[in-house]
């Protein structure tokens, strides 16, 4: 059975399964713009409150790199900067919270990013008497953005380096597997300018929709990663004791 938080160095709690049901579940949800770090800090928060992690940037991108159906019908939205439909994307998401992984809690990033998309998190949700917990916006302004991500690169592997912030030991390589850096297709100048111009539009809303119900915790993305990220997990150990008590 793993430990539970708060009971390191204690000795031998008594636990029982009754008192694990007890602990809430965190249903985190990251909100931003492109490049305001929130993988970076997902990373993390995975690892601080052990939450399976759904990033859809993430789950299209594998799509198309291996030719899936989902892949095939997201690829132009995604080369253009634009929104994958709603339909297409509400269905892997539901179906991943669906998953036994996801029972006990799950960290969101890059979903919703339209009210339709949160209105159907939230109907789901509601239908298994479940709900959010909190949601963090991690905020950065846009031409930070756009330093951000014209200068990121990747590796094969997934490494992601900065031409000037985080480069690479020998230029255009990858430290680790030696394999050529690439510039994603939407990290190209022209589509960042597009993908903010479509999170201003149709994922901002998103801030208001989220302030009314209270669940909506703002973060300044321009701090430094170790920053962002201890103010994060303080506010998210906050929302837990909250929901305890
Ligand atoms: P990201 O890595 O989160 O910036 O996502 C990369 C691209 O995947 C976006 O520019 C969209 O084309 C697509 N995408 C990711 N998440 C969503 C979503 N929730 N709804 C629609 N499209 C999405």
């Amino acid at each position: 059975m793993p430990d539970l938080p708060g009971t390191e160095g204690l000795d031998a709690p008594v636990r029982n399964d009754a008192a694990i049901e007890l602990v809430p579940e965190l249903n985190l949800i990251l909100v931003g713009p492109p490049g305001a770090g929130k993988g970076t800090q997902a990373e993390k928060l995975t690892e601080d409150f052990g939450l399976p992690y759904y990033a859809t940037g993430n789950i299209l991108r594998d799509a198309v790199a291996e030719g899936t159906p989902l892949g095939k019908k997201a690829k132009e939205y995604m080369d253009n900067g634009d929104l994958v439909p709603d339909d297409v994307i509400i269905g892997v998401i539901l179906e991943a919270l669906e998953s036994d992984e996801a029972a006990n809690g799950f960290l969101l990033d890059g979903f919703p990013r339209t009210v339709p998309q949160a209105d159907a998190l939230e109907g789901a949700l509601e239908n298994v008497g479940r709900k959010i917990s909190g949601v963090l916006l991690v905020d950065v302004p846009d031409d930070e953005v756009v330093k951000r991500l014209s200068g990121r690169r990747v590796s094969k592997s997934g490494r992601v380096y900065h031409v000037d912030f985080d480069p690479p030991k020998q230029e255009g390589r990858c430290d680790i597997d030696g394999s050529d850096l690439i510039q994603r297709d939407d990290d190209k100048p022209e589509t960042i300018r597009k993908r903010l111009a479509v999170y201003h539009d149709q994922t901002e809303p998103l801030v208001q929709y989220y302030e009314d119900r209270d669940l909506l915790r703002r973060f300044d993305g321009t701090r430094s990663p170790t920053d962002v990220h201890d103010h994060i997990r303080a506010t998210v150990a906050t929302l837990r004791l909250e929901d305890e008590l």
